[in-house]
């Protein structure tokens, strides 16, 4: 898929490079899912009128700075491949607006060549560029030599210093790429962990792209995030980003081993997320229903601060909040399994089965009560539990006299709670028959 891209862009006639993931990824014969360019000798003026034939161009704006263009292209084929646009970069360097270490900007900078370019990037397998025309590899800080000894390299000392954001990002490839942190990058880590609080919430929550995908979620998603999270306590990162994991320290191995176990069965982020929480409350209050309340309101306020979507803090939050329970109170006939699904809804409720099996799995505990709850749930799945599934609806009540309000919608979820006890009644005629008969007192 890259390739096609590639062959599109040569076609275009700049002197483009292949930049940061890509390189990476094709060089660890990964799949990469996007393709970003290096265009030295221009300005972002001069790209812009470059890629105007080949179809919509929109400007790329990075901290309120021009950093390149996207080019959607008019190709159907090459739009098909591409449909976040590909992007395209004149090069760029750091320049210091002040005394302090924080203090710099990007700026673009025609004239500069593609090694400066490559060293203002965060790590070393980060920092290196294919040129199109003829594949050479502009590769200054060797990152080929990291990528094959697996290593996560800092391109400079000051790299964490510059942009705290990189502390999460080395974390996050800890995770996504199973890389060891280079002694001296980990020494930087513990020296400039404090700094990660800089971060803005939308860089690590990804509020900015609106759908979650910051870089703590990359690292959450990632196939080893019990090894990221282990390298985040032991340099100070994780504390500073979650305070509360000072006080839940001892209880750490337990979560890391919970949210490794969610990634090992392919769980969706909300439950990552819900097992990096699940048990923070416990250093307040070590009852299971009282930490579950406190851990939710960290997952909450946690969240939040981390600029997360409402709808997917929401999520996470319910998962924190319901996930104790009892085995003796697991649901174990299909009618409980059903009334399951109704309390919770079918989201919640396999969220639910899913933490619930990592949190046993994390302690080696027995599995076996949920499988059988998650296999009795999948079974009843079909079966109504759901307003939507109900043979009748408001317009039918309101036909045999029911008045709208919010006694109809009682009216209806009663309705709903006797065909989740007994699906044969899910009848229209018969459902009408029992709601004139109650003479409900929506109906008067
Ligand atoms: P992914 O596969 O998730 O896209 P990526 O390495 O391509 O990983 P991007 O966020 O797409 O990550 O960034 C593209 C490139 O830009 C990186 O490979 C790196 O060279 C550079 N880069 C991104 N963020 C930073 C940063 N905060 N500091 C320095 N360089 C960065
Ligand atoms: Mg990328």
């Amino acid at each position: 898929m890259i390739r096609a891209i590639e062959d599109y862009v040569r076609s275009l006639g700049l002197d483009a490079y292949l930049v940061g993931g890509a390189v990476r990824d094709e060089l660890l014969g990964l799949e990469s899912k996007d393709a970003d360019f290096l265009v030295p000798g221009v300005d972002t003026d001069a790209l812009r009128a470059a890629l105007e034939p080949h179809g919509r161009v929109e400007n790329l704006v990075v901290a309120d700075r021009l950093v390149g263009v996207r080019l959607h292209p008019r190709d159907p084929e090459i739009r098909a491949l591409a449909p976040a646009g590909i992007e395209f970069a004149p090069p760029r360097k750091e320049v210091s607006t002040g005394p302090g270490r924080h203090d710099f900007e990007i700026v673009a900078d025609p004239s500069l060549s593609v090694e400066a370019d490559m060293r203002r990037r965060d790590f070393t397998v980060n920092a290196m560029a294919r040129r199109l025309e003829d594949g050479t590899i502009v590769d200054p800080l060797d990152g080929r030599a990291d990528l094959e000894r697996r290593i996560l390299r800092t391109v400079s000392p000051m790299s964490f210093a510059e942009d705290p954001l990189r502390l999460v990002r080395g974390l996050r490839f800890v995770s996504q790429l199973g890389f060891e942190l280079d002694e001296q990058t980990r020494a930087q880590m513990v020296e400039e962990a404090p700094a990660v609080r800089l971060v803005s919430g939308e860089r690590i929550g990804g509020g900015l792209a609106a759908d979650g995908m910051g870089e703590l979620s990359k690292l959450l998603l990632g196939a080893r995030p019990a090894a990221a999270l282990i390298a985040a306590r032991d340099t100070g990162v994780l504390v500073e980003l979650i305070p509360e994991f000072g006080p839940a320290r001892y209880l750490a191995d337990h979560i890391f081993a919970v949210v490794q176990e969610t990634a090992d069965a392919g769980d969706h982020l909300a439950v990552r997320l819900a097992a990096l929480f699940h048990d923070l409350g416990k250093p307040v209050d070590d009852d299971p229903h009282g930490h579950a309340l406190v851990g939710a309101q960290i997952a909450r306020d946690t969240l939040r601060r981390l600029r997360y979507p409402e709808r997917l803090t929401r999520r996470v939050v319910a998962i924190v909040r319901e996930h104790p329970y009892r085995d003796e109170d697991r649901p174990r006939t299909p009618r409980e399994a059903r009334r399951f699904l109704l309390q919770h809804g079918d989201e919640l409720a396999f969220d639910l089965v899913a933490i619930r099996l990592a949190d046993l799995r994390g302690k080696g505990g027995d599995v076996t009560g949920v499988e059988e709850l998650r296999a009795l749930l999948e079974q009843e799945l079909p079966a109504p539990h759901r307003l939507s599934d109900l043979a009748v609806d408001g317009d039918d009540l309101i036909a045999i006299g029911f008045r709208p309000g919010p006694d109809l919608g009682r009216a209806l979820q009663e309705l709903l709670e006797i065909v989740v006890d007994d699906p044969s009644m899910n009848d229209r005629e018969r459902l009408l028959e029992h709601a004139k008969v109650e003479g409900w007192p929506a109906s008067r």
